[in-house]
């Protein structure tokens, strides 16, 4: 299980409530670049984006899909060729067979049950093989339908050292964040942590002395 942070917020700030908005204005201001790196022209582009970036650099699924989404443009397409053929072209990614696997089931449900849509509800989403909450928020949030917040390991990590949560289990820390979070920011929120998280709050080695959150963090190390 990845390590928790949440002993690191030993500091003594203002509550959460009345830090919340000042940390998302900060962030967005230091952040304006904040937004998926994932290239995509359409619904079915991002869900597969989507669901090969897992374990991998957005940088290594815009190059696969390049090329992917050349050769498979409808649902149809990713089950027309043969199991192995698709494991070979999303190889890069890692873990290609589960991925090539989880493709193919996704689209096989999609024809059946969506008409080859891609559904809206995140209920609905996640009966698709392969994506899990985590995903069915990051196509909702994409297509302005946002129904949760992202959770991915940056979002929890800054959320523990904020002092946002003290959950590890992404669900949770989902729910806390619900609470908190006002509802109109749930879609760029965790772009905001995710980016400030590569930039700033590393997860070995934060750099608190360059952080424009110093002041109302709790795992604040300067
Ligand atoms: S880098 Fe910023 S957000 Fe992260 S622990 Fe340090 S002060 Fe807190």
């Amino acid at each position: 299980m990845a390590r928790s942070y949440v002993h690191e917020a030993t500091r003594r700030v203002e509550p959460k409530r009345e830090r919340i908005r000042p940390i998302v204005e900060r962030l967005a201001a230091e952040h304006p670049d904040a937004v998926i790196a994932l290239r995509f022209l359409d619904d079915l582009q991002l869900l597969v984006s989507v669901l090969l970036s897992a374990q991998t650099t957005d940088v290594t699924v815009n190059r696969v899909t390049e090329k992917l989404f050349a050769k498979y443009r409808r649902p149809e397409d990713y089950l027309a060729v043969p199991l192995e053929e698709l494991e070979q072209d999303v190889r890069p990614t890692g873990t290609f067979r589960q991925k090539a696997k989880n493709l193919r089931g996704a689209m096989r449900v999609l024809l059946e049950e969506f008409d080859g849509e891609i559904p809206h509800r995140i209920d609905d989403l996640v009966r698709l093989p392969g994506v899990g909450r985590k995903t069915a928020n990051v196509v909702a949030a994409e297509r302005g339908a946002t129904q949760g917040i992202v959770v991915d390991t940056h979002v929890r990590r800054l959320s523990q050292r904020l002092g946002f949560t003290r959950r590890h289990d992404p669900a949770k820390v989902e729910r806390d964040l619900q609470r908190l979070v006002p509802r109109a920011d749930w879609a760029r929120f965790p772009h905001l942590l995710i980016w400030h998280g590569r930039r700033v709050c590393i997860a070995r080695r934060p750099r608190c002395e360059d952080c424009v959150l110093a002041d109302l963090c709790p795992s604040n190390r300067v």
